[in-house]
């Protein structure tokens, strides 16, 4: 078998790619939903808003578990991204104030940290996040998953 690809195939997926995009307003892929984003590292905080906005997501942004919790009066989100090591009180104490909180209870978590040992993975999981994501990571991948937590409308 000595098959070639070029891009006039069918299965060359680059001008497809960029066809799906150019279909979709604003570059939107996301319903519409809120987002809480807590990270203390200014460069990945605004790595995860500008994924999760270009995708049409609404981002309040904290630094730390106080900040966010502080948000949390406030504003409603419909997912939480939260990295686990922040300063002052850790990701998975404000992890488990959310899920002994009624009306945080239910609220889709994603935790994102370096902390990607088996161990912390179900440490996170067992602390009620629904999801876990490892850095280094991909935006789009982080995009992705962030999308299958929002509740369906
Ligand atoms: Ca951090």
């Amino acid at each position: 078998m000595n098959y070639q690809r070029h891009s006039g195939d069918p299965g060359f997926s680059g001008r497809a790619e960029v066809a799906v995009v150019e279909e979709k307003p604003n570059g939107a892929v996301a319903p519409w939903a809120r987002v809480l984003l807590v990270e203390d590292e200014a460069d990945i905080r605004e790595l995860i808003r500008y994924s999760l906005a270009q995708a049409g997501l609404e981002v309040e942004e904290a630094s730390d578990g106080a900040e966010a919790l502080d948000k949390l009066r406030a504003f409603v989100p419909d997912l939480i991204v939260l990295d686990l090591m922040l300063p002052g009180m850790p990701g998975l104490e404000v992890c488990r104030r959310l899920r002994s909180r009624a009306d945080t209870a239910r609220l889709p978590i994603m935790v994102v940290s370096a902390k990607s040992s088996p161990s912390e993975k179900a440490l996170g999981l067992a602390m009620g996040a629904d999801d876990y994501v490892s850095k280094p990571f991909s935006p789009r991948d982080l995009l992705m998953r962030a999308i299958a937590l929002l509740p369906q409308r």
